[in-house]
């Protein structure tokens, strides 16, 4: 089966003192044991230290983002290599707001998830549409060719969770029904059967993102083809640890 995947991405936020008592918080909270529920939360790259050297053993950490290919002379980004070499396992790529902010495009974003990977990180590859896509009847459409441009560059899946975050989701408190989650999850995972191969498409991961918290996640967790959540707010609150609970 697959394990249930909580991420929580803490986005831009935090001081030095806002992140010592969130990793409080967290280590002191009670959570299904590592065989039921994986926890990775993500912090800004300057607190990666800081968060992975206090933070229960449990429990990981991601990067946000990283270079699309091997570090040097690419002012103010952080690569991949870096990542490893920090013993940071994971990275979040292809996150809607460095697509629509910072211009990441389909093609780019399958570069750095194929790059990230081949480096040894795990990957927590995002996708979604946005409302005006939704409104066009273009969902699986547009998620397929996101999907696509990452297949394209890949062979192994093994590292990798798919997210389906829909933009006008995000940050909205307008999440996404149980009901309109669970059929994009089916629709995506029915792409990586046909697409990729039947394995991939049974051992994917495929969590969800969008307004997720501690009241809506354990309807939106029972839906068959939603394998866990990444978390961006609520990840920040102390409910973060109940939607860490609906893995059960
Ligand atoms: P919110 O949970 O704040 O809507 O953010 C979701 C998200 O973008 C996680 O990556």
């Amino acid at each position: 089966g697959r394990k249930f995947f909580v991420g929580g991405n803490w986005k831009c936020n935090g001081t030095t003192d806002e992140v010592k008592k969130i990793v409080s918080m967290l280590n002191a909270a009670e959570v299904p044991s590592q065989d039921v529920v994986e926890v990775v939360v993500s912090p800004p790259f300057v607190f990666l230290p800081l968060v992975k050297s206090t933070l229960r053993s449990d429990f990981h950490v991601a990067a946000q983002n990283c270079w699309v290919k091997k570090g040097g002379a690419y002012t103010g980004e952080v690569s991949a290599e870096m990542l490893v070499n920090l013993d940071v396992p994971w990275v979040i790529l292809g996150h809607s707001e460095r697509r629509a902010l910072l211009g990441e495009s389909n093609e780019f974003v399958g570069d750095k998830v194929a790059y990230a990977l081949a480096q040894g990180l795990k990957v927590i590859a995002c996708i979604g549409e946005t409302l005006e896509q939704r409104e066009a009847g273009s969902t699986v459409d547009v998620v397929a060719a996101q999907t696509k441009a990452i297949a394209a560059k890949i062979s192994d899946w093994t590292n990798v969770v798919l997210a389906y975050e829909p933009v006008w989701a995000i940050g909205t408190g307008k999440v996404a029904t149980p009901a309109q989650a669970q059929e994009v999850h089916l629709e995506l995972r029915k792409w990586l059967e046909t697409n990729v191969s039947p394995q991939v498409a049974a051992s994917t991961r495929i969590i969800y993102g969008g307004s997720v918290n501690g009241g809506n996640c354990k309807e939106l967790a029972g839906q068959p083809d939603v394998d866990g959540f990444l978390v961006g707010g609520a990840s920040l609150k102390p409910e973060f640890i109940d939607i860490i609970k609906s893995a059960e």
